[in-house]
């Protein structure tokens, strides 16, 4: 990356985590995988059981190595063959987790998460249920206040998710929003967290780097 735009993004990152702050979410900063892995290995104690939201953001991290790793006793919605009970099984379960992994649509730098959902598993179990919610945040998803987020969406997350799942949506097709009516619509719940009454549940882990969608 641009040592220039390097900067500039870690000026976002310390806006973001200050403001996180002031609602009672923790931030981070994690300047490499090692000390992502370090971060997270102080919140989720060995042995936990684990869950986590659908999320690009994991996989290119490899988080979702690390959670199979054997330390974590770990509900994995991507195990090969699930049918769809497994998967609805495996979501109900995750209210259980001790610790939840996801990403997010987006983040502002006013500190509020943003983020769309299809079955709305996803926002459900970071909104309520696991005692701790990890959060890893690729640079690309700071906006500067709602009104982008859901911009980022229409634009981003939404046409580029439909793409990565092959949906029939009009936006797999023409690359941007049109606010569809489709049976296959993965644009169904949008939650705001604007903070959390908990302190010490929820965390956001920056990465200054292009992560997800
Ligand atoms: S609302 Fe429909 S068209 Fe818009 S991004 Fe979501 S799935 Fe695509």
């Amino acid at each position: 990356m641009n040592k220039n735009i390097q900067w500039l993004n870690e000026r976002r990152i310390e806006k973001t985590i200050s403001n996180l702050e002031k609602n009672n979410i923790k931030g981070y900063y994690a300047k490499n995988n090692d000390e992502l892995l370090n971060i997270i290995k102080d919140i989720a104690k060995e042995g936990e059981m684990v869950s986590v939201g659908g999320s690009m953001t994991l996989f290119e991290t490899n988080i979702i190595d690390f959670l199979r790793s054997g330390r974590y006793n770990f509900l994995d919605r991507y195990e090969e063959n699930l049918t769809p009970a497994d998967m609805k099984e495996i979501y109900r379960k995750s209210f259980y987790a001790d610790t939840y992994f996801s990403s997010v649509n987006a983040i502002t730098e006013e500190g509020e998460i943003f983020n769309v959902d299809g079955n709305g598993n996803r926002v459900a179990a970071m909104l309520y249920g696991p005692d701790k919610v990890i959060l890893i945040v690729g640079a690309n998803k700071i906006v500067k206040n709602l009104d982008d987020a859901v911009n980022r969406n229409k634009s981003i997350s939404g046409p580029a998710n439909a793409k990565r799942l092959n949906t029939a949506t009009p936006c797999a097709k023409v690359g941007y929003c049109m606010d569809c009516k489709s049976e296959d619509r993965i644009c169904c719940e949008y939650t705001v967290i604007k903070r959390q009454r908990t302190a010490g549940r929820m965390h956001v882990i920056f990465v200054n780097d292009i992560l997800g969608f």
